[in-house]
């Protein structure tokens, strides 16, 4: 099954663990996250590999750890990150572009 942003449900979830361990590229995680939204096949898939993953917090905390609230602020703090990366990328390269422009005006002798 493949939805509207061209990954196939399969891809994402063969991402899930990496995605998990935050070894993810900016750009494939913003994707992964694009799709986990618009489709509830993978992201009752996630919440259940969470689950598993932080399982162990059940060991240090007990009753107070409530998954569906540490699910929920994952999300929105990966969601978050990616955003405010993508940003920075950009950032970036409108820097790169004003830069190669004031050189350029550099060489041609416009400025001196
Ligand atoms: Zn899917």
């Amino acid at each position: 099954m493949k939805n509207k942003n061209g990954s196939s449900c399969r891809e994402i979830m063969d991402m899930i663990p990496m995605f998990l361990d935050s070894e993810m590229e900016i750009t494939m995680q913003q994707q992964f996250l694009k799709h986990i939204k618009s489709c509830d096949n993978c992201m009752e898939e996630l919440r259940v590999s969470y689950l598993f993953h932080e399982s162990h917090r059940y060991l240090d905390e007990g009753l107070y750890f409530d998954v569906e609230e540490d699910f929920k602020k994952m999300l929105q703090e990966k969601t978050g990150f990616v955003n405010l990366a993508v940003r920075l990328r950009i950032l970036l390269l409108v820097l790169i572009c004003i830069c190669v422009a004031v050189l350029m005006l550099f060489w041609t002798g416009i400025i001196s």
